[in-house]
C-alpha cells in the first residue's frame, strides 16, 4: 500500500468534504508522525490540537488497552465509575458545577446552547451573541453560531436567534444585547479565526455584563482547553470564570469526546429527557481522558508548555526580524499564530516537504501548536525548517 493507492480509495469512496494534502499517516509517537512510505515528520499541529500531549501518549495508550479488556461502552441509563471520576476531575480543575458528556466539540456547544435556551425559555429569551471570525462546529446550530459566512453558504434557512459582533469589542456586545438575549458564546482565543487573543478587559467586561443582565457566558474551549494556553483552561489566564465551558479536542487524548461544563447556578437546567448522547462519556473515552489529566499533572506539562512557549516565541521573533514578510507573532501559551504579509499556503506545504507539519488559517496566519510535551531540540529543528522555507520565499 502506498499514498497513491490510499488517495484513489478516498477519491472513489470518501465524500470530498476536506481539502487534503497528499500525506498518508500510518503511525505516530509524541511530536513525530510517520507516513505510509516511512518518511518521518515533526508534528507541530498534532491532529488539529487533538493530540495535545503528543500522539499515542504511553499513559493514554495503556489506559485504553487496560479498559478495552474490561468495558467499552455502557448506556447512560446506568452508572459508570470512570464517567463519574472524569467529571469530578474536570470540576476539580475548573469550577464547581456539573458536566454533560458528548462526543465532539460541536455537540458540546449544542449542549451549552440548549442549556442557555432552556434557562431563558420561560422569560422568552433565546438570542445568542457570538463573534465574527469565530468557529463553533459544523452542525446546523453551530454553523449558525459561527461568525463566518463561508460555513453557512448553501445550508439556509438556518436556525433563528443568533447575532454576530466583532471580537474584542465590548461596546459592540453592549449594543447587541436586547431583552431577548440569553447567551454570549465565544472562544477566549479564536483559533480558526487567526489566533486572535481576547484582551483581559474584554473578558472581564463580558463577565460584568452577563452578571448584570443574567446572561449565560459560554466559553468555547474546545481548542484552547487542556493546557494548550499554559493553564489547564484558557479562562484561568484571565482571573474570571465563564458560566459554561465546552471542551473536546485534546480532552480524550485522541479519542472522540466532548464535554459541557456548567457552573452551579446552571447545573440543574437540563433535566431528565431534555438532552442525551448514546456514546457520551463511555468508559473507554473516560479512561483515556483521565489518563490525559494524569499525564499533564505527573509530567508537569503545564510548566513545560510555558517554558517551551517562551522559547519558541523568542525563536519566532528572531525569524520575524530576519524575514520581511513575517509581520507578527502572537501567542497564549502554546497557541501560536505567525501572521504573514504573504499567503501562507505555499509556506506550510513547503514545510511539510521539509518534514514539519503546521497549519495555515485565514490565508495568512501560520498556526503552530506543538504538543505540550515538546522539547527544545524539537523546537530547534522546527525553527531551522521554518527559517529555510521562509528564506526560499523571500523573493515571492
Ligand atoms: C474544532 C472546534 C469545534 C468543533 O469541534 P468538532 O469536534 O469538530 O465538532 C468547535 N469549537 C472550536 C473552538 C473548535 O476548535
Amino acid at each position: 500500500m502506498n499514498t497513491g493507492r490510499v488517495v484513489s480509495m478516498y477519491d472513489k469512496y470518501i465524500m470530498d468534504t476536506y481539502k487534503r494534502v497528499p500525506l498518508c499517516i500510518e503511525k505516530a509517537k509524541g511530536a513525530r508522525v510517520w507516513d505510509i512510505e516511512g518518511k518521518v515528520y515533526l508534528d507541530f499541529f498534532p491532529g488539529w490540537a487533538v493530540s495535545g500531549i503528543g500522539h499515542c501518549h504511553p499513559e493514554v495508550a495503556a489506559a485504553i488497552k487496560k479498559q478495552a479488556k474490561k468495558l467499552l461502552h455502557v448506556s447512560n441509563n446506568y452508572y459508570s465509575r470512570l464517567q463519574g471520576k472524569l467529571a469530578e476531575t474536570i470540576i476539580n480543575n475548573s469550577f464547581p458545577g456539573k458536566v454533560f458528556f458528548a462526543n465532539s466539540g460541536a455537540e458540546a456547544n449544542e449542549a451549552a446552547l440548549k442549556l442557555a435556551r432552556k434557562y431563558g425559555h420561560e422569560k422568552g429569551r433565546f438570542e445568542t451573541i457570538t463573534c465574527l471570525k469565530s468557529f463553533h462546529g459544523r452542525t446546523l446550530g453551530m454553523i449558525t453560531a459561527t461568525g463566518q459566512e463561508k460555513v453557512k453558504m448553501g445550508f439556509e434557512p438556518l436556525p433563528q436567534g443568533f447575532v454576530h459582533v466583532p471580537f474584542n469589542d465590548i461596546e459592540a456586545v453592549e449594543k447587541a444585547i436586547t431583552d431577548k438575549t440569553i447567551a454570549i458564546m465565544l472562544e477566549p482565543v479564536q483559533c480558526e479565526g487567526g489566533i486572535n487573543i481576547a484582551s483581559p478587559g474584554y473578558l472581564k467586561g463580558l463577565r460584568a455584563l452577563c452578571d448584570e443582565k443574567d446572561i449565560v457566558l459560554i466559553f468555547d474551549e474546545v481548542q484552547t482547553g487542556m493546557g494548550r494556553s499554559g493553564r489547564m483552561f484558557a479562562f484561568q489566564n484571565y482571573g474570571i470564570r465563564p458560566d459554561v465551558m465546552t471542551l473536546a479536542k485534546a480532552l480524550g487524548g485522541g479519542l472522540p469526546i466532548g464535554a459541557c461544563v456548567a457552573r452551579e447556578k446552571f447545573q440543574a437546567v437540563l433535566t431528565p429527557g431534555t438532552h442525551a448522547s448514546t456514546f457520551g462519556g463511555s468508559p473507554i473515552v473516560s479512561a483515556a481522558a483521565l489518563a490525559v489529566f494524569d499525564a499533564i499533572k505527573k509530567e508537569k506539562l503545564l510548566e513545560n508548555a510555558n517554558k517551551m512557549a517562551a522559547y519558541l516565541k523568542t525563536k519566532l521573533e528572531a525569524l520575524r526580524e530576519k524575514h520581511y514578510f513575517v509581520k507578527e507573532v502572537r501567542n497564549l501559551g502554546l497557541i501560536i499564530g505567525v501572521e504573514l504579509s504573504i499567503k501562507g499556503e505555499a509556506i506550510y506545504k513547503e514545510c511539510m516537504e521539509e518534514g514539519l507539519l503546521i497549519n495555515c488559517t485565514q490565508d495568512t496566519v501560520l498556526r503552530i501548536m506543538p504538543p505540550l510535551t515538546v522539547t527544545k531540540k524539537e523546537i530547534d529543528t522546527a525553527i531551522a525548517i521554518l527559517d529555510k522555507v521562509f528564506g526560499k520565499n523571500e523573493g515571492a
